[in-house]
């Protein structure tokens, strides 16, 4: 590790952020200072495109400290995989917000329809105002600053509610976004669940939730109350499926990736497997070789991310204690031992009403089922909530045709797992119960933006003619409606 990152991650372990919740009495008034700035001055595409710069920069330099943070949150977490999760997922979305700004942002010049000619018709990308965002803890920096880069890209000021399950990473954010924007157009509130309950309470012009179906549900119905839209990011079990003819050494290694990168604690891994069941053990046995190769030795010390707390280990241990209850086969492919560190593991075939196949394991836990025919295997997810990612795994064109055809899911990566994320003008989001609405890219700076249909009226124009009495005009009334 380099020095700098070594003495911050000293300072992050050293001690506890020395901030409090914030009263939830001083939510409303904050997100009034937020809502009185904005009017009093828009950003304009300068001030955005300004905006993101400074936090493009400030992120950047401080990319060591972020880890750290995170790294002491998590009670330990792979560098590399915050540089990549929280750094460069962050850091490239900017980079894309910053190219395209200017041409979304641009009026758009429609046609009228020669009904109403010789009228003119534009849509302008207006900012809606105060959008708030609530974040959790599993990728703390990447979900919480991605969309508030998309709402600052769209002429917003943004309230965050970042997780108190990472509260090290709340306090990074807090100083780096103090430190990029002025009081009035960015601010952060501090709490946990009663904090965000008021939080999304607040009457915002958009909210942005990202966390589990469970707090969803009760999100939306608070944004019920004062009709604020919402997008949904919400979890659920995301499946894998692979083909009878794809190549299982390189299943195996995409799908550990997937799975273990982050301790399995990522929205998007692949939550099961369904592998044609005559292949199912080898599967289990390039898995074990995989995470072999990937954690031998010190690996596991620097590269193989914590549970989050013991809630969390417990929940997970929980998994594993039904599954042993239940005479399940259960591979753990390497051993690994230490605080709140749950080795990569494997449970065979577990019946629908095992506790892993009824919740969104996010952990460590992959079930790999078998099937006997690829129909099957489709039948079984579509018969399941909609996930929010789906991977299917096949060289041939229509296998993977047949799987998009019978299951709709929120993002799909075929061949691998989770990268559809990474590609900064796919649309992110889920579908039914993983969410709904989208972001990243255009997707998030229309949804963060009020498209605004206006039509401009000549000074001599033909509706005018259209008035009582009718019968003068009823020629042209029929012209017009065949
Ligand atoms: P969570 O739902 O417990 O918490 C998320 C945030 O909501 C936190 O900031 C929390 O303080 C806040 N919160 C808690 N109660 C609230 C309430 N009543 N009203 C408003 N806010 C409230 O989720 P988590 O444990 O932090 O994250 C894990 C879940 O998030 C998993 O289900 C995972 O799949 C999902 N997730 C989804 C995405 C995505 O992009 N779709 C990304 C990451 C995580």
């Amino acid at each position: 590790m380099p020095r700098n990152a070594a003495a911050a991650l000293r300072r992050y372990t050293a001690r506890m952020p020395a901030h409090s919740d914030t009263p939830i009495e001083e939510l409303p008034p904050t997100l009034g200072r937020l809502r009185d700035a904005w009017r009093a001055r828009k950003p304009d595409r300068t001030q955005r495109g300004d905006d993101l710069a400074r936090l493009r920069a400030a992120l950047r330099s401080r990319l060591d400290e972020m880890a750290a943070a995170i790294a002491a949150d998590f009670g330990h977490r792979s560098v590399h995989e915050s540089l990549v999760a929280d750094g460069l997922t962050v850091l490239s979305e900017i980079d894309h917000l910053r190219a395209n700004l200017r041409r979304w942002a641009k009026p758009r010049r429609v046609g009228a329809g020669w009904r109403l000619w010789p009228a003119r018709a534009e849509v302008r990308m207006e900012p809606v105002g105060v959008v708030g965002v609530i974040s959790p803890w599993n990728y703390p920096v990447n979900l919480a600053l991605i969309p508030l880069a998309t709402a600052i890209a769209a002429g917003n000021h943004v309230y965050l509610k970042p997780s108190e399950l990472t509260p090290r990473t709340a306090e990074f954010l807090r100083a780096l976004l103090a430190e990029v924007f002025p009081p009035g157009r960015v601010a952060v509130a501090l709490g946990g669940s009663d904090t965000g309950a008021a939080f999304a309470a607040l009457p915002f012009d958009h909210l942005v939730f990202t966390g589990s179906t469970a707090v969803g549900r009760k999100v939306m119905a608070a944004a019920a109350a004062n009709l604020t839209p919402l997008t949904l990011e919400l979890g659920g079990k995301s499946p894998a499926i692979v083909c009878a003819d794809f190549p299982l050494e390189q299943a195996a290694a995409r799908l550990a990736t997937g799975k273990w990168f982050n301790g399995g604690q990522t929205c998007i891994a692949p939550d099961y497997v369904l592998v044609d069941a005559a292949r199912r053990d080898a599967l289990v046995e390039a898995l074990r070789r995989e995470v072999r190769a990937r954690y031998a030795g010190d690996g596991a010390a620097s590269d193989y991310t914590r549970i989050i707390n013991s809630a969390h280990a417990a929940r997970l241990q929980g998994y594993l204690d039904d599954a042993a209850r239940r005479g399940l086969t259960t591979v753990a492919l390497a051993e690994l031992d230490g605080d709140r560190l749950l080795a990569p593991t494997v449970v065979l075939d577990p019946p629908d009403d095992a506790a892993l196949m009824q919740e969104e394991i996010f952990g460590p836990i992959l079930p790999v089922l078998g099937y006997a025919t690829l129909d099957e295997a489709i039948a079984f997810v579509a018969a399941r909530d909609r996930p929010l990612a789906l991977y299917p795994f096949s060289r041939d064109r229509r296998c993977v045709e047949r799987i998009l055809d019978g299951v709709l899911a929120g993002g799909v990566t075929v061949n691998d797992t989770l990268l559809h994320f990474g590609a900064n003008a796919l649309p992110f989001g889920g579908i039914g119960a993983s969410g709904m609405g989208a972001y990243h890219g255009r997707a998030g700076f229309d949804a963060m933006s009020k498209a605004l249909p206006i039509l401009w009226q000549r000074r001599l124009a033909a509706s005018d003619l259209l008035k009582p009495p009718y019968a003068r005009i009823d020629r042209i009334v029929r012209w017009l409606v065949r």
